[in-house]
């Protein structure tokens, strides 16, 4: 059942569709059986992509026999709400992240009163590294800060409002990519990650939404905002959330529905920042996944 990629090969492209190997022997054998009887399709899982890498979103897509029944999935018991795509058709999107273990995952998706375990293997790999040398403290997060930032990643609307790729939300070069660990004084951040990407710019150039969304947080620096600065967050629906920090001025209002490319406000240097750059996060069900495949291939 394990779908297996040596560790040392490079990371495949993503493909689109992949089926795994026991579904292709089951679809085999389904075809077979559908010539002898008109015999029901049942249950049917793919996944995207099939040796992920840490960071990576997996795409589940369930097929299902009964309509309006909402197979459910979880990854390592973990789990994940699934989507109707058609009445018969659901996808699920599961988030992993550089903190997460690499190796063996186990997906179940159960669905028409079946179920399917899928072992997945999730590639490790390796991150730039950062050492920092503090004295004393950094800026503390407030409680306001923490609490509505908490509450914004826990959003999952069911309503998908992105299309394709993301856009690249400035035209700042990346000055941090995501994934980078650091060590503090000499000792490894267990559970730290640059949660995002950070794009260079001078303060003032636009920041614009990466796809469509509903804005859901407004924080200003003035009003407990002390470490993520001026802060915009869009929900693009799903699950999918983005996180813009650090801004200078902000555009936007909560509730406004943003399109791909609108601009929701300018770089700044607020919050916990040493120069004029963009932060961007892109969650996945309240974890900060690799945006670098939603960028460049898009997760439809
Ligand atoms: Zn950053």
């Amino acid at each position: 059942m394990l779908v297996r990629s040596p560790w040392s090969r490079p990371h495949p492209p993503h493909r689109l569709v992949n089926g795994l190997r026991p579904l292709s022997a089951w679809g085999l054998a389904a075809s077979v059986l559908t010539l002898l009887a008109p015999v029901a399709r049942a249950l049917e899982v793919q996944v995207n992509p099939t040796s992920p890498q840490l960071g990576d979103t997996i795409t589940v897509w369930i097929q299902t026999e009964q309509p309006g029944s909402t197979p459910t999935v979880t990854l390592n018991g973990d789990a994940y709400p699934a989507f109707a795509l058609q009445p018969t058709r659901y996808r699920a999107l599961l988030p992993t992240t550089p903190l997460d273990a690499p190796g063996r995952l186990v997906l179940r998706v159960t669905g028409d009163g079946e179920t399917r375990n899928l072992a997945l293997n999730l590639r490790g790999r390796s991150f730039p590294t950062q050492r920092l040398w503090l004295r004393g403290g950094g800026a503390n997060a407030t409680d306001t800060e923490l609490a509505q930032v908490a509450a914004f990643k826990e959003i999952v609307t069911p309503e998908k409002l992105w299309q394709g790729a993301f856009l690249r939300p400035s035209p700042g070069r990346v000055s941090t990519i995501f994934g980078v660990r650091r060590y503090y004084n000499g000792v490894f951040a267990q559970n730290y990650y640059h949660r995002g990407v950070d794009y260079a710019a001078g303060r003032g150039a636009p920041v614009v939404a990466p796809a469509d969304g509903i804005v859901r947080l407004i924080g200003r620096e003035s009003q407990g905002f002390r470490v993520h600065g001026n802060t915009v967050g869009l929900d693009h629906g799903q699950g999918v959330l983005s996180i813009f920090l650090h801004l200078d001025r902000i555009d936007v209002r909560a509730g406004d529905r943003l399109r791909a490319g609108q601009r929701l406000g300018t770089i700044g240097s607020t919050g916990a920042s040493t120069g004029p750059h963009l932060h961007w996060g892109l969650y996945v069900h309240g974890e900060a996944i690799d945006p670098v495949p939603w960028r460049y291939t898009g997760l439809e």
